[in-house]
């Protein structure tokens, strides 16, 4: 029975739960790692068997290539004179073991480095901890924004934006709205100075 960790509670699972007592959810990419070692090692053997084989040495002057069959009983298969070949067999029997070694152990390199590459993957950040994350203050909604008075704006439009004046003048024709900082008059009920 095989067995893996969940990475948020640290509770030891067989592999094939699913879903942790604390809520993880396990991924594909969770099962067993070494998994990929072992799949590359045997892409890797089978890979480098093949590249063994064919890499074989060619019998001298002819060219030719001893057939599997003498390869792999390193020369028993051979009848004949052809026994000659047997030490030619025997060469190419250890290309293949050789290549399969070498396919094997690069392959098993491979996938540890996939498996790696897998577990480096960053873990999604629960929501909660980025509202927790360094007193981050959400800025004031509405800064406050410059009031203005125009020319030609009504009584109630400065009103409504700078509040009731401290001093009202009546000069006839001409209404003075006194504000602590800001002066403003009116003529016929109209903004026609600020000062
Ligand atoms: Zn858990």
């Amino acid at each position: 029975m095989r067995f893996r960790r969940c990475p948020k509670c640290d509770r030891q699972h067989e592999i094939y739960v699913v879903i942790c007592d604390c809520g993880y959810q396990f991924s594909d990419t969770d099962k067993d790692p070494s998994d990929k070692i072992v799949f590359g090692a045997l892409v890797g053997v089978v890979v480098g068997a093949m590249f063994g084989y064919l890499l074989r040495p060619a019998i001298p002057l002819i060219g030719q290539q001893l057939p599997f069959e003498a390869v792999i009983t390193r020369g028993g298969s051979l009848k004949g004179l052809d026994q000659l070949l047997v030490g030619l067999a025997q060469q190419s029997f250890n290309y293949l073991v050789l290549g399969t070694l070498i396919g094997g152990i690069a392959g098993a390199v491979v996938g540890y480095f996939a498996r790696a590459a897998t577990n480096a993957k960053p873990a999604p950040v629960p929501a909660n901890s980025i509202q927790a994350s360094a007193g981050y203050q959400p800025q004031a909604v509405s800064p406050s924004l410059p009031v203005t008075v125009q020319l030609g704006d009504s009584r109630e439009a400065v009103v409504a934006a700078l509040g009731a004046p401290q001093k009202v003048m009546d000069l006839g024709p001409k209404t003075l709205y006194v504000y602590p900082d800001l002066k403003i008059t009116f003529v016929d009920g109209k903004v026609s100075d600020v000062q």
